[in-house]
């Protein structure tokens, strides 16, 4: 990855960097000799560890120590997998499952009802959370909240109903979802961070090395903490604080103020990266923020989360006080609002050297938008996974040749902006080398066809988007993204060379090792 040695024989660590890129002779000089422990790699390649540039990290290893509903194809299927989860966990009071699950992937594209809830536990409460924006419960959960025929629905929520006026235990958007989710216990801190801690290993089996975290509370960063305190942080973090838009943002603000703190500041495992605000929704939920009313979703155009004003403020703010800023901008009409108050701000207070993001920015950036953002500086965040994970729903939508141009990579890297792959995982699958694979062919298992060929990127683009790119996005490109000297000894061995395989086959190569600073992670 290196662009002035993009190939060599081998390299030499010492205390966590690189301090030669060579032959094996030299290297062992370097590393000091006959005395040197060596991995050696007969086929293969080795490359810099990959970086994902937007994965809520703690969310997903939080949703490991719950059920995991992610993979089920019938309704059947996930009522086996939540009775034998309330089987291995008689201890938990509430039966919970993690969020990432997708209903239009199930055979009958609907929630389960609460009577089919109610056959795995009549006694336990179950609460399935989904993306944020919608839950299945059982009757339990809905006595313990006190929700019946005749209670109304809540400001902004829904409580469906059935013919009878029954709750049916589907509970849609967060006011409504709140009423049972307020119940549920909260996980502990030790919880968070025993989840934290070991979700690590997961990622640096896929060659993971390092994340950037988007999105958090300050006390789940003070779970990151108290891990980087103990040493026990393995995949180099960087976290964005997110500002929480329905409370005042002037105060957010003035509280990062307060602390003195801003992008940059921690070290090469613990860092701060930028603020992180939602513009807009999300497109497989029909509320990303589009240009036009959605065409099966007559004059509705998705939803705007923050005022445009609010977040004006937002951005003035870290323009002038040193922050970068990631925004979550999904549909065009968000990706316009985004980049016009970027440009406005940048009039004031230059913003290039705080790379402000955009993050997924997939339906349909155009080209006055990439334009925009190279003359501003500002990077994208993006997911081929999302894209293959997304492309069913959206093509029967959209159609399938708006859903080609969608996730523009191609577009973006010609256009000369830093692009920085990533999954947001638990939202999509996080495995690295599944978003290599489908940027490169745009092959959508579940239509049997590449979407959007035109938007497809070659390995060697594939791979600087997961080491360089997203290190760049993490402040980080300095130590990280590239083996030369001088570097952190962060680094992947690959069963076969990405460059050289079969395109279908790139999501088949397994990782055989991971390292973080010198330090095998995974595999031997
Ligand atoms: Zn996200």
């Amino acid at each position: 990855m290196d662009p002035e040695r993009p190939r060599a024989e081998a390299f030499a660590v010492r205390d966590g960097r690189v301090v030669h890129v060579g032959s094996r002779a030299d290297a062992l000089e370097a590393a000091g000799g006959a005395g040197a422990a060596e991995h050696r790699f007969d086929r293969g390649a080795v490359l810099p560890g990959f970086i994902d540039s937007h994965n809520h990290m703690l969310w997903t290893g939080i949703q490991r120590t719950q059920a995991d509903l992610s993979s089920c194809a019938t309704i059947r299927d996930l009522l086996d997998r939540l009775r034998r989860y309330a089987e291995d966990h008689p201890d938990r009071e509430w039966i919970v499952s993690g969020s990432g699950w997708h209903v239009d992937v199930l055979a009958e594209k609907r929630y389960p009802t609460r009577q089919e809830l109610d056959s795995v536990s009549a006694r336990r409460p179950i609460f399935l959370p989904r993306v944020g924006h919608a839950a299945a419960v059982n009757s339990e959960a809905l006595r313990r909240a006190g929700i019946g025929s005749g209670t109304p629905d809540p400001r902004g929520g829904r409580i469906e109903r059935d013919a009878r006026g029954e709750p049916t235990g589907l509970l849609l958007e967060p006011p409504a979802v709140n009423l049972v989710g307020r119940l549920v216990p909260p996980l502990s801190r030790a919880e968070r961070r025993r989840a934290l801690s070991e979700v690590q290993q997961a990622y640096h089996a896929a060659g993971i090395c390092g994340v950037i975290d988007p999105g958090l509370a300050p006390d789940d960063m003070a779970v990151y903490e108290d891990l980087w305190r103990e040493r026990r942080l393995t995949v180099r973090s960087v976290v964005m604080p997110l500002a929480q838009t329905h409370e005042d943002p002037e105060a957010l603000m003035a509280g990062l103020r307060a602390w003195g703190v801003r992008t940059g500041f921690g070290d090469s495992r613990l860092k701060l990266g930028g603020v992180k605000v939602y513009l807009d929704g999300g497109a497989s939920l029909g509320t990303a923020l589009m240009r036009e009313p959605y065409p099966d979703e007559r004059c509705r155009c998705g939803i705007q989360v923050t005022h445009t004003s609010t977040f004006h403020r937002i951005a003035e703010h870290c323009a002038s006080a040193g922050w970068s800023l990631g925004v979550h901008a999904v549909g065009g009409k968000a990706i316009d609002i985004a980049l016009g108050v970027f440009e406005d701000v940048n009039r004031r207070h230059p913003i290039r050297d705080l790379r402000f993001c955009l993050i997924h920015a997939y339906l349909w950036p155009t080209q006055e938008n990439i334009g925009c953002a190279r003359r501003l500086g500002v990077c994208v965040a993006t997911q081929a996974s999302m894209q293959y994970q997304f492309a069913p729903l959206l093509v029967r939508r959209f159609g399938k040749d708006l859903v080609g141009k969608a996730t523009p990579v191609k577009a973006w890297i010609a256009g000369g902006i830093t692009v920085g792959g990533g999954s947001d995982s638990p939202v999509t699958p996080y495995p690295p080398l599944l978003g290599i694979w489908h940027a490169v062919t745009r092959h959508v298992d579940a239509l049997g066809t590449a979407i959007g060929a035109d938007e497809a990127v070659s390995a060697a683009e594939a791979l600087a988007m997961y080491t360089r790119g997203s290190a760049w996005l993490s402040f980080s490109e300095h130590e990280r993204g590239t083996l030369r000297p001088g570097m952190l000894a962060d680094w992947v061995a690959l069963s076969e060379n990405p460059l050289g395989a079969d395109p279908m086959a790139l999501r088949e190569i397994r990782v055989a090792a991971t390292a973080v600073g010198g330090d095998l992670v995974h595999g031997s």
